[in-house]
């Protein structure tokens, strides 16, 4: 695949009044693990239908691997495209096992590869089993084994840890782990930012249908300067010697609660404190500091 997979110019998508998605622009590489979030209605997942193909949009262009996603030639290139939509619909009827080979059927993947996708998605137990008895997590694994049929180049994934259990949650990532290491790209939407900030390389922040903010998690954080919180576990009677070694330093006001205190400060004045506290020998019992959160990130970027 070219090296920018998917290239999106001036995006829109109108619903009537709604500008559902408003002038979007956006480029990712081979091989990126790249997240998508915004609130709910932000336009997620509209924009991955437009991005797919399945959409028409207002107006702006598309290309994935170089191809406008319309047409003979896209058709080809969607054929090594893995789709995990945000609710995932099936024939209640079939089993696991069936339902992975029909679609597999659809898409012109092999057969033999179904029983092997059930395993890796830990779905072997319960593959002659109905999908009409499948919990929400089990469907949410039989969607994700669906999306990889076929050995995808490029995997759209709208929510797909809803609904996983913690262990799930994990198991999910490392099979995106693989994938990425075997150069896959990867786009994928959640509203679970805690999971997201550590895997993915770069994210955009959606807001009203437009990207508010695009980067990596650490440029994101650092674009808007959040305070850092320092947790402190003071020894006995130390709490007049910790604030007169941060006395000169520019911080919030010092919270203070039993052994505990909270120094928030900005991060040019991070090694400051760091200094400051070590001055204070064996007065300070334990530390931890707090980098503010991807929720952080999120709710400066994309508003509460
Ligand atoms: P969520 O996090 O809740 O899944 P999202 O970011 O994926 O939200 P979208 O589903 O893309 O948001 O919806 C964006 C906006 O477009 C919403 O206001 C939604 O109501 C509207 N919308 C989406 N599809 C249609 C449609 N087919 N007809 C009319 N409005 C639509």
């Amino acid at each position: 695949m070219a090296a920018r997979v998917i290239e999106a110019r001036g995006v829109t998508k109108v619903f009537g009044e709604l500008h559902a998605v408003d002038g979007i622009d956006l480029g990712v590489e081979a091989g990126e693990l790249f997240g998508l979030i915004g609130h709910n209605g932000a336009g997620k997942t509209t924009l991955f239908r437009m991005l797919l193909g399945l959409l028409p949009a207002t107006s702006g262009e598309i290309r994935i691997d170089g191809l406008p996603v319309r047409g003979e030639a896209f058709r080809q290139v969607r054929r090594r495209v893995g789709y995990l939509p945000e609710n995932v619909v099936f024939y209640d009827n079939l089993t696991g096992l069936e339902t992975l080979r029909f679609f597999a059927g659809l898409k012109g993947a092999p057969q033999a590869a179904c029983v092997p996708l059930l395993e890796r998605v830990g779905l072997s137990g319960a593959a002659e089993r109905r999908v009409r008895g499948y919990s929400k997590g089990m469907r949410q694994r039989l969607g994700f084994a669906q999306a990889l049929l076929g050995s995808p180049a490029l995997l759209f994934l709208d929510e797909p840890t809803v609904g996983l259990d913690p262990e799930g949650i994990r198991e999910f990532y490392r099979i995106l782990a693989d994938m990425r290491a075997q150069g896959v790209t990867v786009i994928l939407s959640s509203h679970i930012l805690a999971d997201i900030q550590q895997r993915v390389d770069r994210l955009a922040i959606m807001k009203s249908g437009r990207i508010q903010a695009l980067g990596s998690v650490q440029a994101l954080r650092e674009g808007l300067d959040l305070p850092l919180s320092f947790e402190v576990r003071l020894a006995e009677g130390a709490a007049d010697a910790l604030r007169s070694a941060l006395e000169r330093l520019p911080l919030g006001p010092i919270e203070l609660r039993g052994d505990r205190a909270w120094i928030q400060c900005r991060r040019e004045a991070k090694m400051a404190v760091h200094e400051a506290l070590a001055s204070l020998d064996g007065r300070v019992l334990d530390l931890h500091v707090r980098e503010p959160s991807l929720e952080d990130v999120f709710l400066g970027y994309a508003g509460g």
